[in-house]
């Protein structure tokens, strides 16, 4: 079944939610007066967005009421926010004091919400004021905007278009790995280092199985011997040709750990397809934005000696020596950019949008342990202030050539 989307509508008293409610749901589900305070309550309509699916639209009370049913309906308007999927953050720009709206952005940043600006005009010559009021509140400019008049039917269609241009969906349904073909094989390349927690398969790894054979197709799982095939052991190796040549019918592709890459490049027959957790869970999780950690990438191209470079792992796992994150990258960053520095974030909370600007890079894993909320929330931190993000598998592959780039994403057909 698929879950509505849900869009708030949130500002200062008077700012213009209701009509912009008014505006989406082209009735009068609103009662617009400019008394304070006319919406006592949050108001809801179920209605049907085109190209979007149902919808729940939510007209909350102000959040900026100062008596006690004040305090009640700010509790309300923070509780719908908790709730909902898309801010409509609705500013009236002839005004002074952004407090509220200050709040508002805290919460559904704290949230992980997606957020548009709507300025809402009541006089035409007040959009000479968006510029001071987003000098007010820096944060305002990470945000896409509308500039429109609520009470103005015209501006409905370029209202929705907006919504449907930059709102991710949350039913947006993506495939984990779109090139899998029923009754076809697919090797997983699982090295099982020190890291490695017995008793199971890491999360991308155990969801790799599960998406293949749900897919009817068949996953046949190698463990590498990473030490044994970089001393150069001939026997790694036979043993290598003696499973791949096992196969009655030539598997399709082969899934392998990012860390592999420097002897999978090799090893992987040329005419199968290949590719890496990191990169299926990195599209995965971003929802399909491979490509914006494609072009990351480029950003090596320009590192000068002193810049630095971020990299980020989403979780706190245990890290043991020859960890890809905080000794295996960093490695080879250093032997390519011998100057570069090299800082790193670990965890579900992400470096603040402020201090990341010094960060001419950000290299992130595959972000397994956090929601696509929060996966989308760091994309648009980065974007807002053009720090260009790439991934643990895009990494180690373009380090050893950027036709093992091309080959381990060519199966996304990313660029
Ligand atoms: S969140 Fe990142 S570092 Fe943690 S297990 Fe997943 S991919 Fe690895």
């Amino acid at each position: 079944m698929t879950e509505r989307d849900i869009i708030g509508i949130f500002g200062k008293m008077n700012s213009g939610k209701s009509s912009l409610m008014n505006l989406l749901t082209q009735q009068e589900t609103s009662i617009v007066d400019s008394t304070p305070g006319t919406t006592a309550d949050t108001k809801i309509t179920l209605t049907e967005i085109h190209g979007l699916g149902p919808v729940k639209l939510m007209d909350t009370a102000g959040f900026n009421e100062q008596d006690e049913l004040g305090d009640k309906k700010r509790k309300k308007a923070i509780a719908a926010l908790k709730e909902c999927d898309l801010v409509l953050l609705v500013i009236d720009p002839s005004t002074f004091d952004f407090e509220t709206e200050k709040l508002i952005l805290a919460e559904a940043r704290t949230l992980d919400k997606q957020v548009i600006v709507v300025y809402n005009l009541f006089r035409i010559t007040d959009r000479n004021r968006i510029e001071k009021v987003e000098e007010s509140l820096a944060k305002l400019r990470i945000y896409r905007s509308i500039v429109l008049c609520a009470i103005d039917i015209k501006f409905r269609q370029p209202m929705l278009e907006t919504i449907l241009e930059h709102y991710i969906p949350k039913n947006l349904a993506i495939d984990l790995l779109p090139f899998v073909e029923e009754g076809e094989f697919y090797i997983l390349n699982i090295p099982m280092d020190e890291e490695t927690p017995p008793g199971r398969y890491l999360r991308p790894q155990a969801m790799a199985e599960e998406h293949i054979t749900r897919k009817w197709a068949f996953p046949v799982s190698y463990r590498m011997n990473l030490t044994k095939a970089r001393a150069g052991d001939p026997s790694e190796l036979d043993r290598w040709n003696s499973f791949i040549s096992s196969f009655s019918k030539k598997p399709k592709a082969i899934i392998t750990d990012s860390q592999a890459m420097d002897i999978m490049k090799d090893w992987a027959p040329a005419d199968m397809a290949l590719t890496t957790f990191s990169i299926m869970m990195i599209n995965y999780m971003s929802r399909g934005r491979l490509n914006e950690f494609v072009t990351g990438i480029k950003a090596l191209n320009s590192l000068q000696p002193g810049d630095s470079v971020l990299i980020a792992e989403a979780c706190n796992h245990s890290r043991i020596r020859e960890d890809i994150g905080t000794v295996q990258i960093p490695k080879l960053l250093r032997k390519f950019y011998p100057a570069v520095i090299v800082d790193f974030t670990f965890g579900r909370e992400f470096i603040d949008d402020l201090d990341i600007k010094k960060y001419k890079l950000v290299i992130h894993c595959g972000g397994c342990m956090i929601s696509n909320q929060r996966m989308a929330a760091r994309l648009r931190d980065l974007k807002a202030t053009n720090i260009p993000i790439t991934n643990y598998g895009i990494f180690l592959s373009f380090v050893q050539g950027e036709q093992t780039l091309d080959r381990v994403i060519a199966p996304w057909q990313a660029r």
